[in-house]
């Protein structure tokens, strides 16, 4: 039974980085109708918050990185490390350390100066407990010597010598457990069968297979996927798009958009670069895992989530409309049907907040024209030309791209003016900007009366334009 587990400490939220870690623990667990887990690292009392709990849930959620089991979090299962780390004191595997911080700070000195690696010298490691001295930490005794081999699912066999790992403290004089030792007894007692998780832990696995072996615990197959880089190639930071994932929902992302390029960091199968979620499940194998890192690219996402709002249905890109909609305090029910709006908008939005933003004209009137376009387009000759597709587009009685083509086109011939000296003027009138659907579409979407109504106020301001040149 394929179990995984995404681990997150609530000290910071969820970004591009760490949701790539959780989407990948939970594909490999749908594609093997596993179990999928999330497991709140929150030993780290003071910078846990539960302000970071909920944007994680909340991520998570949005998303649709669903967990099979209740959520468990480390600070609730304190008397369990206890339980294990008693368990390897008692047999032998643990002991009491009673170094003060004085003597740990002169032994790094005295390594320092000999050109050593600094470490813990394992100088209480035979000492027997002693009775009145409360004062200590816990640490594990780590074999001296031969080597742990970590056989990754991704980086492929890693070595590491015994004699280069000091023995790990445990339990914190405070008694509070450490991360490499809650992670082991939560691994296990979770049953996980695979951890995927981030490189930046490939140094700790032997720690933990240490600990696994001490436990008399088969160790889990262990995955360990390569950094994403910002695109100068340093460490992905909020700069290079690394913010709170939900941010993403606020600027017109859509999840499945998201997830597809999350699984690309990282993740191939040919060169194909449009998924669906369901179609990732299907092909999502660890052995795809690329073995460098990759580079965020947010053109690139950009681009996906392009992709994504084309293929949706109605339905549902509906819902994520009337969401930003509402954000930007558009009456979405004052305008046409918000089908209309997606049949325009979809090929010309990379997010549904573009959708939202560019169609605002169809909804309220226009408080915000262009200058430039303006000064440029509503110009005392085309005073007349608009007069007089005003009264055609009074005439008409159904209201449809076809008929407001004639209407135009009768002007446009009447003037003998070509179709942009008629088209560009009228956009303006009744966009407010000089960029819109072509002119048929869209004043088809705004409807016959407030075009009309447009019109007529474009008519005023190249009015009083004219009475300004006179004065
Ligand atoms: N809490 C750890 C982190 O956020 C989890 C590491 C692991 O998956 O073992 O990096």
């Amino acid at each position: 039974m394929v179990r995984t587990r995404f681990a997150p400490s609530p000290t910071g939220v969820l970004h591009i980085g760490s949701v790539r870690t959780a989407l990948f623990c939970w594909l490999y667990a749908r594609r093997h109708n596993g179990k999928f887990i999330l497991r709140i690292e929150d030993t780290d009392l003071e910078r846990s918050t539960q302000e970071n709990v909920d944007a994680i849930l909340d991520g998570m959620n949005w998303l649709g990185l669903d967990a099979d089991e209740d959520p468990i979090f480390q600070t609730d299962r304190f008397d369990r490390y206890h339980e294990i780390a008693n368990q390897l004191f008692e047999s032998g595997k643990a002991y009491r350390c009673y170094s003060t911080k004085e003597e740990l700070e002169a032994l790094r000195e005295e390594q320092k100066k000999k050109g050593e690696k600094t470490r813990y010298d394992g100088r209480y490691r035979d000492v027997p407990p002693k009775e009145n001295n409360d004062n200590y930490v816990l640490r594990f005794k780590n074999p001296l010597d031969g080597s742990v081999i970590v056989e990754d699912a991704v980086k492929g066999k890693v070595e590491f010598k015994n004699d280069e790992l000091d023995d790990l403290i445990i339990l914190r004089s405070d008694g509070t457990p450490t991360y490499n030792f809650t992670v082991v007894v939560d691994d296990i007692d979770m049953n996980i069968s695979h951890v995927i998780r981030g490189d930046d832990h490939l140094n700790n696995t032997p720690r933990q297979i240490n600990i696994y072996e001490a436990l008399g615990a088969k160790p889990p197959t262990f995955a360990h996927i390569p950094m994403t880089l910002g695109e100068d190639g340093s460490k992905l930071s909020k700069r290079h798009g690394a913010m709170d994932i939900r941010e993403y929902r606020e600027k017109g992302y859509l999840p499945a958009a998201l997830l597809n390029y999350m699984a690309r960091l990282g993740w191939s199968h040919g060169d194909q670069e449009v998924f669906s979620v369901d179609e990732m499940i299907s092909l999502f194998d660890i052995r795809d895992i690329n073995k460098a890192s990759s580079t965020f690219s947010s053109d690139k996402l950009l681009w996906l989530n392009h992709q994504h709002i084309n293929k949706l249905n109605y339905d549902e890109i509906i819902p994520l409309l009337k969401y930003h909609m509402t954000v930007l305090e558009i009456d979405y029910e004052s305008g046409p049907d918000l089908k209309e709006i997606i049949n325009v908008y979809s090929e010309r939005s990379e997010t549904v907040l573009d959708m939202a933003k560019s169609s605002i004209y169809c909804f309220q009137d226009i408080d915000d024209y262009d200058d430039k376009a303006v000064k440029k387009h509503l110009r005392p000759v085309i005073l007349d030309p608009l007069n007089d597709v005003k009264s055609e587009f009074e005439k008409i009685n159904n209201w449809k791209k076809e008929n407001i083509d004639s209407a135009i086109e009768k002007i446009v011939n009447r003037y003998e003016i070509n179709m942009g000296k008629l088209g560009q003027p009228l956009r303006v009138a009744v966009t407010g900007s000089s960029m819109s659907p072509s002119i048929n579409k869209t004043l088809t979407l705004i409807g016959k009366n407030r075009s009309i109504e447009r019109i007529n106020k474009a008519i005023e301001i190249i009015k009083k334009r004219i009475e300004s040149n006179k004065e």
